[in-house]
């Protein structure tokens, strides 16, 4: 019997290739995660032998860890170093080319057409993270449309999270560990006694017609059990918090002392932004050849980290460490609400597995409620 959208089926590991090979033959780049320089990041695949088979990740402040389990799980891992960010708003982009001509520049139409992506492995927050950055890109009448155009063509198959690493707080941000709405397909990976296989479920009409074509089986009511403790454990590990109120706390907290205190740790290298899968601070750059025949226009990600990030005609509004640390913070945890409605954090905890001096975005927020009521 074809799946319907919500019923749970039954993929097994040919089922998962079949996955991955059905939607390459639909014309999407498949991203998923993959194993590079001991870490999992997330590039493109061609099957599921590109997957990170066995691997786990330890995460701490100021520490990442990748270990071989040689267990059979291929999303055993918790979440790649860089957020799918990465791949729906690319860290260099050009924006135009020009080419000087007899009468001046002429605007050169050889942008590359984009292949659309699908994302496989997409875990709760990270589902969440994108949901924030839509309402970045389509805010206000401001529409990013590279963003757009690769958001709207991307395909999202999730998998939920079994456990959680020392540094997630989904739980307490409300993004996780259970995937909530916005996938095409939703997996849970069932591993052990014997078994090896994904508890799997249409979110859209687009994943029900990618699922229809996979060789699949209805889920038993144990294998449903099973997918629906996952994020429930997972849920159980965090023992990270964001504070409920952290919003308020910064927004009493400008002129508190302990940004100096914060200041005397952070390197103000730009790592924090460089992880999150919502910063999205960018600068242009133009660039021209030798003969200045060409010219073009590139977006980088930058960060407000950076000295310059913040320099206005003639000075730095931001030159300190602390002010940067600050901002960085503050709009993070409270005027994102102001400006999109929503925390602009996700409880990722990748910020602070890679800030190299083991800065803790939910330990700061507690030091700064601890400070204003003269702890
Ligand atoms: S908080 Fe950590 S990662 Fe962020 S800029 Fe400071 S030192 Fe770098
Ligand atoms: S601020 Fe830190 S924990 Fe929050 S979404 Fe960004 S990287 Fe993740």
């Amino acid at each position: 019997m074809a799946p319907n959208i919500g019923s749970k089926v039954i993929l097994d590991r040919s089922g998962l290739d079949r996955l991955i090979a059905d939607l390459r033959g639909r014309g999407y780049r498949v991203i998923g995660p993959v194993l590079a320089d001991s870490a999992v990041i997330y590039d493109e695949i061609q099957s599921a032998a590109d997957l990170p088979a066995g691997c786990r990740d330890d995460s701490e402040a100021g520490t990442y860890r990748l270990d071989q389990t040689g267990e059979p799980w291929l999303f055993g891992y918790t979440l790649g170093v860089q957020g799918w960010k990465r791949h729906l708003y690319p860290p260099r982009q050009r924006l135009f080319r020009a080419e000087r001509g007899e009468r001046g520049f002429r605007l050169l139409d050889d942008q590359e057409v984009e292949a659309p992506l699908a994302l496989l492995g997409v875990r709760a927050c990270e589902l969440a993270a994108i949901q924030v950055l839509d309402g970045v890109f389509d805010h206000e009448g401001f529409t990013e449309p590279g963003y757009l155009r690769r958001r709207q063509n991307a395909f999202i198959v999730a998998v939920e999270c079994g456990h959680a690493a020392a540094t997630c707080f989904c739980a307490s941000a409300d993004t996780g560990p259970a995937v909530g709405q916005g996938y095409d397909l939703r997996l849970n990976e069932i591993a052990g006694q014997g078994n090896w296989l994904f508890v799997a479920e249409a979110g859209s009409e687009k994943g029900l017609a990618v699922l229809a074509e996979l060789p699949s089986r209805p889920a038993s009511p144990d294998q449903i059990a099973a997918a629906a403790a996952q994020p429930q454990q997972a849920a159980s590990q965090q023992s990270r918090q964001l504070k409920d109120d952290a919003a308020r706390v910064l927004a009493v907290s400008t002129e508190s002392p302990y940004w100096d205190k914060v200041a005397e740790r952070c390197l103000t290298c730009g790592n924090c932004t460089m992880v999150c899968p919502t910063c999205f601070c960018t600068s242009v750059e133009d660039v021209t050849d030798l003969a200045g025949d060409i010219a073009e226009r590139w977006r980088r990600w930058d960060s407000c980290f950076t000295l310059d990030y913040s320099y206005i005609h003639g000075g730095n509004v931001r030159s300190k460490a602390a002010s940067r640390y600050r901002q960085w913070i503050t709009h993070k945890l409270a005027t994102w609400h102001h400006q999109f409605g929503r925390s602009g954090c996700v409880g990722c905890g990748r910020c602070i597995a890679w800030c190299p001096v083991g800065i803790d975005i939910t330990a700061e927020v507690r030091a700064l409620a601890d400070a204003e009521r003269g702890r």
